[in-house]
């Protein structure tokens, strides 16, 4: 039995995976202060998908954080808000997966609107937001910009504020009552992204990263990561597993 999540994982295996998390002191992101590990999901495309990890995550007596991206299909599509409250109700929190300043840059919509839009559709409907999840668009990648710019406390670590960021209005979080943003509650981060695993530093989370030595098996990955006195985020895409 393998890991690797885009090689047809089933239920069965990602409930192996939680059950190897159930040892650790883990929450979702909102309580960051409050444990070592946290539990984070970007929702990029499979709610369906969301809604199965959430359960087996219930079923282990975890909790994590589900991030809602507002530009993806299944987003304002009928029973989306119900979804999302099911996963709340399960204990988990759910996020905003933040992609406002790519849909700021194709509209002309200041970002703080569209977030503001997006903040009240979601409280509005009984879903308690406290903070986002930086999404890596497309667009992203082609014009050298990260979604977390458009708040004004959240600049690239490794580099200035991108040359896409400096022309929209940034915003203060905190105005919006978010209390955090993904990419800055961690020192070491275990993901699936690109369907390998892989430990990093928030320091080295710049392009050149993909070329950081890659992980089998995430337990594997955890394991090495127990060893280091930091905190740390783990990283599982629905989107990446199948589930029965
Ligand atoms: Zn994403």
């Amino acid at each position: 039995m393998g890991f690797y999540p885009d090689k047809a994982l089933y239920k069965c295996e990602y409930a192996d995976f939680v059950s190897g998390l159930a040892s650790l002191d883990i929450g979702p992101v909102c309580e960051h202060d409050k444990h070592r590990y946290q539990l984070r999901h970007d929702v990029d495309h499979d709610l369906d998908h969301a809604l199965s990890m959430a359960i087996i995550e219930h079923d282990n007596g975890i909790r994590g954080s589900y991030y809602v991206l507002h530009t993806a299909p299944y987003y304002n599509k009928p029973g989306s808000i119900d979804t999302f409250k099911q996963i709340q109700s399960l204990g988990h929190e759910i996020g905003l997966h933040n992609n406002t300043l790519t849909q700021s840059i194709k509209t002309r919509k200041r970002p703080g609107l569209i977030l503001n839009d997006e903040l009240k559709h979601l409280r509005g409907n009984g879903i308690r937001i406290y903070g986002t999840a930086s999404h890596g668009d497309r667009d992203c990648r082609l014009k050298g910009y990260i979604n977390y710019e458009i708040f004004d406390i959240c600049k690239p670590k490794y580099r200035d504020w991108s040359e896409q960021s400096n022309k929209v209005r940034k915003v203060n979080m905190h105005k919006y009552k978010l209390n955090y943003e993904t990419y800055f509650v961690f020192n070491h981060y275990i993901g699936d992204t690109g369907s390998r695993w892989r430990i990093t530093e928030f320091d080295e989370w710049h392009p050149d990263f993909l070329s950081l030595p890659k992980h089998d098996n995430p337990l594997k990955a955890i394991d090495d990561a127990k060893k280091l006195d930091n905190k740390i985020q783990i990283s599982t895409h629905p989107c990446w597993w199948r589930f029965k």
